[in-house]
């Protein structure tokens, strides 16, 4: 790794999935139906799932990496790297707390459409999955500066529908990238972000 001074308004957090044996039930517990215990089971299969992401994100150092990305950054406030389960494919930026967001389900898609093999343009199935990572962290940091440094936004989004220009310079601030409204249509559940 470069030795690079750290950026010291950035704080990381790679936030714990929930864990199904938190909540209050037991899975043994003879009083549940069939179709509950299915459901138990599948939020143990998703809490492992996403865990796996967390151990990979964390082992690969991805958000200190990111944070030495941004080290040259003179940020006036505190930044929040996060990734964290949210029960939906996005990732976002939140004014609220100047935090981004990176979804372990978000990732998830990532690998699942990585190629399983190196492409004839030499593109491995690694670089498939931190390149959609990198490039998505980079666009909710587009929102964040423009949120802390309240940067004007000029000109038309894209898009055949002219949207409200209030409604989307505040949508660009806010960093809520689901559809970012800018007519669009980019919708929750599709990866993929323009
Ligand atoms: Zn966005």
């Amino acid at each position: 790794m470069p030795d690079l001074p750290g950026n010291p308004n950035i704080i990381i957090d790679y936030v714990e999935p929930v864990d199904p044996r938190r909540l209050d039930f037991d899975p043994e517990d003879p009083k549940l139906s069939a179709d509950t215990k299915e459901k138990l089971k599948k939020m143990m299969a998703n809490y492992e799932a996403l865990m796996g992401v967390r151990e990979r994100l964390m082992e690969s150092r991805l958000l200190e990496r990111y944070a030495l990305f941004l080290s040259a950054v003179k940020l006036p406030t505190t930044l929040r790297l996060r990734t964290k389960q949210c029960d939906e494919l996005n990732a976002f930026y939140s004014r609220v707390d100047t935090s981004i967001t990176l979804c372990y389900e978000y990732v998830v898609a990532f690998e699942a459409r990585a190629p399983k093999e190196t492409t004839p343009q030499g593109i491995t199935k690694e670089d498939a999955i931190v390149g959609s990572i990198i490039s998505t962290l980079l666009h909710e940091t587009g929102h964040a500066l423009f949120s802390i440094y309240r940067v004007p936004i000029l000109g038309r989004g894209g898009g055949r529908r002219r949207p409200d220009r209030r409604l989307r310079d505040a949508a660009i601030r806010e960093g809520r990238c689901a559809d970012d409204n800018q007519g669009r249509g980019v919708e929750v559940g599709q990866p993929g972000l323009e």
